[in-house]
């Protein structure tokens, strides 16, 4: 268990990815890139260019181009099928998909909720790689139909021989047995199914994961040495790197959900908040509370009546000679279903609430008045003691695919 836990990092997906663009919508399934498949998709057409000229040197750099971005348009349609595959089966299985994102490492198939048994983690896990595997023997039939007397054109074959390598490798890569990839979820759902213990399975399945990442990091160590070897060696520790990440967040994933799950917000909040009256001014809400208490957000009341927040994000906006003239109630914050909750509103729906509206806290309000406050230090501190007491629960719901 980790010494300190952080409810923060509570969405694996959301942390793991910076910014993202819809493409289009499969099916209803929003499918998106992140920032940093630019730059693969970059690297990989630049690289296939360089590849292509040196195999096929007879033909011209124009058709050397078209090849190396037709190379990483497959790439990018053959992770989006892997991770489809997923998608398809989870919703067969009755879990919501927020979306499928493409990103510097792979996919990400987001599902808002966790498989509901084994068997559905199983049949989940398992549908990317086959789809992988069909994609090879697809693009296999394609290259071994071709050559000088079949009917594809030198290049399409080609291309259709590094598809055939890539989707071979999404397969094998994805089925070692390293949590969160797909063969640890594999291994994690014949655990679950063998012992009954989801908890137990998943620390297993975690701790394979964040062993294979290291042995990635010494791999591509050992590789650097060699000159010839050095990119595949820096990209091999980066993937180390990013699977020692992804295991660990996907445990402690586990640990705040099954601290969360079931547990009234007024278990974790902060009793007697410090609130700001209404008519104080802005420059006596800094003098007097920001530097006295720290707080990023304080709750503002008019006659003991709550009526908003104000935070010191909407301070800053304010120009430093209104601070004197202008009072609270003027960049107050009204309430709204976005900032406050109910005494028993589950402390799990809270949480994911906050990461997605990104507010630093919450207001929790019983019969308009205000009883408790909830930043997300406040889950770190009551989740310490409420997971030590009562291990078990549901899991982590991205699967990150390499
Ligand atoms: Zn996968």
């Amino acid at each position: 268990m980790p010494s300190r836990l952080s409810a923060r990092r509570e969405k694996t997906s959301d942390a793991m990815l910076g910014r993202r663009y819809q493409l289009f919508r499969f099916s209803g399934i929003p499918i998106r890139v992140d920032l940093s498949w630019f730059l693969v998709a970059t690297l990989v057409t630049w690289s296939l260019t360089g590849y292509f000229d040196q195999r096929l040197p007879e033909l011209s750099p124009w058709i050397h181009g078209t090849m190396g971005l037709a190379g990483a348009l497959g790439l990018f349609v053959s992770v989006l099928l892997h991770e489809l595959a997923h998608a398809v089966v989870a919703r067969r299985y009755g879990m919501p998909i927020r979306g499928i994102t493409l990103f510097v490492f792979g996919g990400v198939a987001e599902m808002e909720t966790e498989p509901p048994g084994p068997a559905a983690e199983f049949g989940v896990a398992i549908a990317g790689p086959i789809a992988s595997f069909a994609v090879a023997v697809a693009c296999l039939s394609l290259w071994a139909g071709g050559g000088s007397s079949g009917p594809w054109s030198t290049p399409t074959v080609a291309v259709a021989g590094y598809l055939t390598g890539v989707n071979t490798l999404l397969a094998v890569f994805n089925l070692v047995p390293a949590f969160p990839l797909d063969g640890g979820r594999v291994l994690r759902s014949v655990l679950w199914q063998w012992r009954g213990d989801l908890h137990w399975a998943t620390r297993f399945c975690s701790r394979l994961g964040i062993t294979f990442g290291l042995a990635m990091i010494l791999l591509g160590t050992l590789r650097l040495l060699d000159p010839q070897s050095r990119m595949g060696g820096l990209w091999m520790i980066f993937i180390g790197l990013f699977l020692r990440w992804a295991a660990k967040a996907s445990y402690h994933h586990l640990l705040v959900r099954s601290g969360l799950e079931g547990e009234p917000v007024s278990r974790f909040m902060r009793r007697e908040p410090v609130t700001v009256p209404r008519f104080l001014s802005v420059a006596n809400l800094v003098d007097d509370y920001v530097r006295r208490y720290q707080h990023r957000v304080f709750p503002v009341v008019d006659n003991e009546r709550l009526i908003g927040s104000v935070s010191t994000a909407r301070v800053q906006q304010l120009p430093r000679e209104e601070w004197t003239r202008q009072s609270v109630g003027a960049l107050v914050e009204p309430l709204t279903l976005d900032n406050t909750v109910a005494p028993d509103t589950d402390a799990l729906e809270a949480l994911t609430r906050m990461s997605r509206s990104r507010l630093p806290l919450l207001m929790v309000v019983d019969k308009g008045k205000l009883v408790g406050v909830l930043g997300f230090g406040d889950f770190d501190r009551g989740l310490a003691a409420a997971i030590a007491a009562a291990p078990g629960g549901a899991a982590a719901g991205t699967s990150p695919d390499s």
